[in-house]
């Protein structure tokens, strides 16, 4: 069976969905092709920052956002700890009123934690819902770039004017690109991502935990969502000889979790600040979310990226273009090039030994930082983060 759109959106993940809804707004008529059903499984913390809500709101509009939010939503929190290897180091509390910067007129200071796999599922029925085709359990299998067509494992074919790759960190539009043209450039290797989500009653977790030199550079995370808590850990791909199902066995018995052999560890690749230089190719090939490795490394958030760039790819199907696409993802890379900066730095011993040595006095700053940089976004150097926090004390 042959069909034709005049966009092809290959994957159902926020970055689809956003693309998706962006263009059904617009009149434009669309199709996602997604291997999965709703709700699928998806390895996610959850953490869903303020941007990120802003983000969707735009998407959405303000009663569908309100509807997802209030569905998807398991925990908020104002407080979250540090600590070094188990040891606690500080402990930020995003409410304390001089963390709070005026600018920014925050309103609700606390960490948002969602279910993934609800969300995703509320995305994609809002796509249908607004007239979207969904193929679902349904795999693109090959891509024709120069007679514009995909080929599906059902054995269907897609003829397509656009082509949106939201397939994820191992994107098969991604290789089949590098494998069509050889002068295409594709993102560097992903770290990988170990996660497992335990019964509340199997471990004496609360709040949000985040554990650095477990994997040495790297961070591990415990966070505390409803009746369930999130264990997780990154190891980075230069990273190579890090045991990493050992390491977060290891660490889950630090944690001292009962009962392991109901959590079999699972798995997911995870771009890691290593954007693709140039997500687009042609005038019609746009790369959104994780297959353009629009990943910020610092803490790994991506769903923001993934709908920022989904929307960004939408509009600029609209108004004409590659380039526009190409002008407002800078932004993004910005933001995620800064953040592999501090990462960059977490992994050298004098700057790191510096942050361990300060952190346990400095809770404060370390709030004012992730609420201005993380749950909101600057572009803003050190120092005039430094600077502006000094003139609101
Ligand atoms: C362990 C872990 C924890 C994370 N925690 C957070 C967090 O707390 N906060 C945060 O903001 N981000 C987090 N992230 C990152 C976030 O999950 C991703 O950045 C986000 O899912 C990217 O969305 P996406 O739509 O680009 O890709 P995805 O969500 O991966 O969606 C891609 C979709 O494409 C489909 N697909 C792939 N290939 C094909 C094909 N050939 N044909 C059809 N369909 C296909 C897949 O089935 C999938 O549904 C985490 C990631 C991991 C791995």
């Amino acid at each position: 069976m042959e069909y034709h759109f005049n966009t092809l959106i290959i994957g159902g993940g926020p970055s689809g969905s956003s693309c998706g809804i962006t263009l059904l707004k617009h009149g434009h008529d669309c199709c996602i092709v997604e291997r999965s059903t709703f709700p699928r499984v998806k390895l996610c913390a959850g953490l869903f920052t303020h941007k990120s809500q802003e983000c969707l709101k735009s998407i959405l509009g303000p009663n569908v956002y309100t509807e997802v939010m209030r569905k998807s939503l398991m925990s908020q929190e104002s407080v979250f700890s540090l600590y070094k290897g188990m040891q606690p180091l500080v402990s930020c509390n995003l409410q304390k009123e001089d963390n709070q910067p005026t600018s920014l007129r925050y309103t609700d200071c606390r960490i948002s934690l969602v279910n993934r796999p609800v969300l995703d599922d509320l995305l994609v029925k809002n796509f249908v819902s607004l007239g979207g085709i969904l193929l679902d359990n349904d795999a693109v299998k090959d891509i024709d770039f120069a007679k514009k067509t995909a080929i599906l494992a059902s054995g269907r074919t897609i003829t397509y004017e656009h082509l949106v790759a939201a397939d994820g960190a191992n994107s098969i539009t991604e290789r089949a690109l590098a494998a069509y043209d050889k002068t295409f450039v594709k993102k560097d290797k992903s770290a990988l991502c170990i996660e497992i989500n335990v019964d509340k009653d199997d471990v004496d977790v609360t709040g949000v935990n985040i554990y650095f030199d477990i994997v040495k550079g790297s961070y591990a995370w415990a966070f505390a969502k409803g009746e369930k808590v999130c264990i997780g850990l990154v190891k980075l791909p230069w990273q190579e000889n890090t045991d990493v199902q050992h390491t977060m066995l290891d660490f889950c018995s630090r944690l001292g979790v009962r009962n392991m052999e109901k959590y079999p560890l699972r798995g997911a690749m995870l771009p890691f600040g290593n954007i693709m230089p140039r997500p687009v190719w042609n005038d019609n090939v746009f790369f959104v979310g994780d297959a353009a490795g629009l990943v910020e490394p610092l803490t790994g958030e991506g769903i923001y990226y993934a709908l920022q760039s989904g929307q960004y790819a939408g509009e600029s199907i609209v108004n004409g273009g590659t380039d526009s696409y190409i002008d407002k993802v800078a932004y993004l890379h910005g933001l995620i090039k800064k953040g592999r900066y501090y990462q960059s730095l977490l992994e050298m011993k004098l700057p790191s030994r510096f942050f361990f040595r300060h952190a346990p006095r400095n809770g404060r700053f370390i709030s004012y930082f992730y609420l201005t940089q993380i749950e909101h976004a600057t572009l803003d150097p050190f120092w005039k983060i430094i600077w502006k926090y000094k003139r609101k004390k």
